[in-house]
C-alpha cells in the first residue's frame, strides 16, 4: 500500500472577497480530518494569504495555505511579482506553479516553471506543478511513452535530494472548467505515465514518494472514484472548492 498521504487543495483562482474568505474558514473549522490521513490546502489570491495563515492558526484549522503563482527570484526589481522568500516568511506552505491558465493567458513556459520550482524548493515551499498538455493525448498502447515534456523540461534542474517534496497536479487542459472529468482509465494512465517520467528523472524510489493530484472538473460526484486510483494521491479542485460543503465532502473522500 502506498505511504503517500493524500493531498486535497482548493484553487480559488481570482474569486472571493475578504468576508467570504473568513466565512469559508469558519465553515470548515472543526470539520477537517486528521492531517496524518489527509492533508488539506487552499490556494488563494496573494492579498489574502497572510491573514489566512494567521486565522487558520488562531482557529486551529489544519489547512495549509498556498499561493497560485510565485516568482523565481527571492528579491529584486520585478514589479508586481511575489517573492518565494516572502511567501515562506509569512508561513505560506507552497505555490501552484505553471497552472494551465497561466501557461495559456500569461505565456508561462516549461522554462519559467523550472525556475519557479527551484525557487520554491530553495525556500522550503512545496511546488504544486501543474501538467496540462501531452498526457491528454491518451494512447492506451503507449506504455513506454517518453517522459512528458512538461516534466522533463520543467523539472530538469531540480535537485534529486529535494524532489520528493514536489507535488504534480495532472490537469488536462480540456478538463479544466469543463462539464465533466476524463474517464478513470485516462486519469489512471496519465498517473502511471507521470510516475514513470518522474522515475526516469529522479529514480523510482523518489518517484514513489511524489504525490500526483488530479484536477479538472472534479466534483463531489466523481471524487471518490478518482481518489481510488492507484497513482492518484489527491485532488486540485477549482469550482467545487468554492463551496465549503462540496469541498469538505471531497476532502473526506480522500480518507
Ligand atoms: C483548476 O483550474 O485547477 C481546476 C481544477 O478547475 P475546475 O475544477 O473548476 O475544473
Amino acid at each position: 500500500m502506498s505511504e503517500r498521504v493524500p493531498l486535497v487543495i482548493g484553487n480559488w483562482k481570482t474569486n472571493k472577497k475578504v468576508a467570504e474568505v473568513y466565512d469559508f474558514l469558519q465553515e470548515i473549522q472543526g470539520k477537517l480530518p486528521d492531517p496524518k490521513k489527509v492533508e488539506v490546502g487552499i490556494a488563494a489570491q496573494d492579498i489574502y494569504l497572510h491573514e489566512m495563515v494567521k486565522r487558520s492558526k488562531e482557529l486551529d484549522i489544519p489547512v495549509s495555505v498556498f499561493a497560485e503563482n510565485v516568482h523565481w527570484a527571492d528579491e529584486g526589481s520585478y514589479t508586481g511579482e511575489t517573492s518565494p522568500a516572502a511567501l515562506a516568511d509569512i508561513d505560506v506552505s507552497g505555490s501552484i506553479v505553471g497552472h494551465y491558465e497561466r501557461r495559456k493567458m500569461f505565456k508561462e513556459t516549461n522554462g519559467s516553471v523550472g525556475l519557479k520550482v527551484t525557487a520554491t524548493l530553495r525556500n522550503g515551499l512545496v511546488p504544486i506543478v501543474a501538467i496540462a498538455e501531452d498526457a491528454t493525448h491518451y494512447n492506451p498502447d503507449d506504455e513506454d511513452m517518453a517522459p512528458l515534456t512538461e516534466i522533463a523540461v520543467g523539472l530538469a534542474g531540480v535537485d534529486k535530494a529535494k524532489a520528493e517534496n514536489i507535488v504534480i497536479a495532472y490537469e488536462p487542459a480540456w478538463a479544466i472548467g469543463a462539464s465533466e472529468a476524463p474517464s478513470l482509465e485516462i486519469i489512471e494512465h496519465a498517473g502511471k505515465v507521470i510516475r514513470k517520467s518522474l522515475a526516469i528523472l529522479f529514480t523510482q524510489e523518489v518517484a514513489d514518494k511524489i504525490r500526483i493530484q488530479y484536477g479538472g472538473s472534479a466534483t463531489p460526484e466523481n471524487s471518490k472514484e478518482i481518489l481510488g486510483l492507484e497513482d492518484i494521491d489527491g485532488l486540485l479542485i477549482g469550482r467545487a472548492s468554492l463551496e465549503p460543503a462540496a469541498f469538505l465532502s471531497m476532502v473526506n473522500d480522500a480518507i
